[in-house]
């Protein structure tokens, strides 16, 4: 697993609190792990996957699959317990998982919103390309040439898997007041108006400016990015384990509260 957020000196680009990249990891029948029952308060996790497939359950009763290309957006808000696990089929033949997790931030006012689901299957969300075809982008949260996400975000960002041929050479308008940052997790990328190199596991984060430009050699293998931006909250952040809230007292009263099981428990139908 990797994670560019946090990290040593970068403990979020604000509004996004983490970035996991899960594998690319090859599972043998048995063997592939995830995350069992554990909470969430103040904030959302995006769940995208790119190969494998994952089952999550929850104390609402929600329960569903997470195949190759398809995005759960949760929104904890007030909390709720769940279980992020590799699904039955998955774990009885084992294969490659490869996906990510990124935490996205709640502002005040709604760090308390009941619980919500936005499951997306792979068909669903769109891609955007470029009009030489060399840089393709599924929409995950936002816009681009036109292309719309079918995701409602409470706190407005923009969330694009790119795919960039040798000799892609793109300009993204962004809000000038928005955080954004990419993250290459395949080849090697030219990014912003200077070209930086940013390579396979590194984390770019832009300055200000209206736009980014995201490009690759034409000699080269290619790339695959996230390019992440958003408006910044701005307010405190005060964050232990799976709660993030903006205070100390509302951290340890999360911890109450999931203590004294006013989160919900899993209901397990089976085994
Ligand atoms: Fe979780």
């Amino acid at each position: 697993m990797r994670r560019p957020i946090p990290t040593y000196g970068l403990s979020l680009v604000d509004p996004f609190l983490l970035v996991d990249e899960m594998g690319p990891v090859d599972y043998g029948p048995g063997e592939a792990v995830g995350a069992p029952d554990h909470p969430h308060r103040g904030f959302e996790t995006v769940t995208y996957m790119l190969e494998g497939e994952g089952q999550h359950e929850d104390s609402a009763g929600n329960r569903g699959v997470i195949g190759p290309g398809a995005v759960q957006w949760m929104t904890a808000g007030s909390g709720l317990v769940h279980s992020e696990l590799p699904s039955e089929h998955f774990r009885e033949r084992g294969g490659r998982m490869h996906g990510f997790q990124i935490w996205v931030n709640l502002p005040r006012d709604k760090k308390l919103v009941p619980p919500r689901y936005q499951e997306i299957p792979a068909q669903q969300i769109p891609v955007a390309r470029s009009e030489d075809g060399r840089a393709r982008a599924k929409v995950i949260a936002g816009e681009v040439f036109g292309v719309r996400a079918v995701i409602d975000t409470h706190t407005p960002i923009s969330y694009h898997d790119w795919t960039l041929d040798p000799g892609a050479d793109i300009t993204l308008p962004v809000a000038s007041d928005a955080n954004v940052c990419v993250y290459v997790f395949q080849g090697t990328a030219h990014v912003g108006a200077d070209a930086r190199v940013v390579d396979d596991g590194q984390l770019a984060l832009l300055g200000s400016g209206e736009a980014v430009r995201l490009a690759t050699p034409a000699q080269g293998g290619g790339a695959r990015l996230l390019l992440l931006a958003g408006r910044p909250l701005r307010e405190p952040v005060a964050r232990h384990g799976p709660f993030v809230m903006n205070t100390r007292e509302e951290l340890e009263q999360a911890f109450a509260d999931f203590e004294a099981g006013r989160m919900g428990r899993i209901e397990r139908t089976r085994d």
